[in-house]
């Protein structure tokens, strides 16, 4: 025996009365004919009566409304007879001013000896709360069920592809459209189907993409070859963007998919003019360049002179662009090739902004960097130097109302690397521009002044390629009306 039980403390433990009367739930007990003969307090407060105007003188029945009645008659009393107890049932209970409320009835039989039935304890839970909230959830849930299907109706009038992505990316909804584009069954849709139309060499990109962009929240963007129902592989742009709730969760991912193969074929033959046009005119403007050198040596009046500088000016200018061009299609067809040599990162830094001084005078190169120091990377030094005038050469095209650009050199903290940064304090890229900027042939069109500068949007393709074969990334980071700053990193090999 583990110890003993106070008489006194016994009696306290059983007298279980105060506990009974205001227990949280309602509690009353009613003989087999329905007559109430024992109620606690917390049901009469909800009921509106005193003790004495229910017990003996009320049944169970008149508690409860016409419907609850008929329920009680034809199941819940069978069912206690039989089952000796009833749980979890709902009843509208009628309080004394009419008005009724939902409850929850829990109920057991006392049986005598003899196993006659004696009376039923029952236990009442107000259900009021619960009964609204389910109310709410079920008109939330129809408001959202009507959505969708206003959202669907809309998603089959558009002649696009339209899908939607659970935050995690799997693909939940794909429209009519779809199903007909594709020719697949709508029953038979899924993510490997999906990936099965994907011609095979652009898989692993369009897969890496998109999880790319699920776990950074960017939108996605991809071109991708996709087989549809009638024409075999067709280039395709798919698309996504992340919904995000007002605390800027993402709840869903809203995507689309439309054909762009004239489109992808009419930019590829376009490279492929260009690659032979530009090809055929190199030759002609190298021996035109040569004649005009020849020119500027021979003995000639201050007209001509000046006429014959001009020209060279020109064929400059033209020499550069067909360059460009150039560039554009070795880049294309993976055959920009680097010689790579240690090279004196400031030697290539000197040497490029003596080459914008000779162009540009309206501006001043600060040079941010320890000039009595060399550091030596592994580079092509022509193409390092015109990655360089590239960026400068942008930071003074674009920044008219300033007259001075930062060319930065900073190490890290083990001096393994080295950071170049061209600053200016120009007109500035739009946030939503900052990433396009690097596409091909792509230009700011919209920023004040900007189209005043001629261009062909080929300069950032062709550095973040050679930055790129450096094994580099060249970055930026712009605010609109207070200038940019372009910056990419190489290792340094030594350093004196
Ligand atoms: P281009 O200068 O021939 O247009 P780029 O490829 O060098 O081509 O640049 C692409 C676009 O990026 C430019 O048209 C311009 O809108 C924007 N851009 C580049 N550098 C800067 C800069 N330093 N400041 C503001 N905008 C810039």
């Amino acid at each position: 025996m583990v110890g003993e039980v106070n008489n006194e403390l016994l009696e306290s433990l059983i007298d279980v009365e105060e506990l009974y009367q205001n227990a949280p739930c309602g509690y009353f007990s009613f003989l087999p004919n329905g007559t109430i003969v024992k109620i606690n307090r917390t049901f009469l407060n909800w009921l509106g009566y005193a003790e004495e105007e229910i017990v003996l003188q009320k049944k169970f029945t008149d508690l409860i409304s016409k419907g609850s009645v008929i329920y009680y008659e034809m199941v819940y009393l069978p069912l206690l007879k039989i089952q000796g107890q009833v749980n979890e049932i709902n009843f509208d209970i009628i309080r004394k001013n009419g008005l009724c409320f939902p409850a929850l009835i829990n109920s057991a039989v006392i049986k005598d000896k003899t196993g006659e039935l004696r009376a039923i304890n029952v236990t009442v839970y107000d259900i009021t709360d619960r009964k609204k909230y389910e109310k709410e959830l079920f008109l939330a849930k129809s408001l959202a069920e009507a959505e969708k299907k206003r959202f669907e109706f809309l998603t089959n009038l558009i002649p696009e592809i339209i899908w939607t992505a659970s935050p995690k990316g799997e693909i939940d909804y794909v429209n009519q459209r779809f199903y007909d584009y594709f020719g697949s069954e709508t029953s038979g849709f899924s993510a490997e189907y999906l990936i099965s139309r994907v011609y095979s060499a652009d898989r692993k990109k369009t897969v890496r993409a998109w999880l790319a962009c699920l776990k950074n929240g960017r939108d996605f963007h991809c071109e991708v070859r996709l087989q549809n129902k009638s024409d075999g592989y067709q280039w395709h742009l798919l698309r996504a963007m992340p919904y995000r709730e007002s605390q800027g969760d993402i709840t869903k991912w809203f995507g689309s998919c439309a054909n762009i193969h004239d489109h992808v074929i009419a930019l590829q033959r376009k490279d492929e003019f260009i690659n032979i046009a530009s090809h055929e005119l190199k030759t002609p403007i190298t021996s035109l360049k040569a004649y005009n050198q020849l020119l500027q040596r021979m003995e000639s009046s201050d007209k001509v002179k000046d006429f014959v500088d001009k020209s060279a000016t020109t064929l400059s200018n033209l020499h550069f662009l067909v360059s460009s061009l150039l560039d554009v299609s070795q880049i294309n067809s993976g055959q920009l090739n680097l010689s790579l040599s240690t090279t004196s990162l400031s030697r290539v830094l000197k040497h490029s902004i003596e080459l914008i001084s000779l162009n540009y005078s309206s501006h001043q190169i600060v040079e941010e960097f320890d000039k009595t120091e060399d550091l030596l990377v592994t580079a092509d030094p022509q193409r390092l130097t015109q990655v360089m005038i590239n960026l400068l050469s942008n930071a003074i095209k674009y920044s008219p109302n300033s007259n001075k650009v930062v060319l930065k050199v900073t190490k890290n903290e083990s001096r393994s690397v080295a950071k170049i940064e061209v600053i200016d304090f120009g007109l500035g890229i739009p946030a939503e521009k900052v990433d396009l900027v690097f596409n091909k042939y792509y230009r700011v069109t919209d920023t004040k002044n900007n189209n005043r500068v001629s261009g062909l949007g080929l300069g950032l393709y062709i550095i973040q390629n050679i930055v790129k074969l450096h094994g580099s990334r060249i970055n930026v980071k712009s605010e609109v009306n207070f200038g940019s700053t372009f910056y990419f990193s190489l290792p340094i090999t030594e350093e004196s």
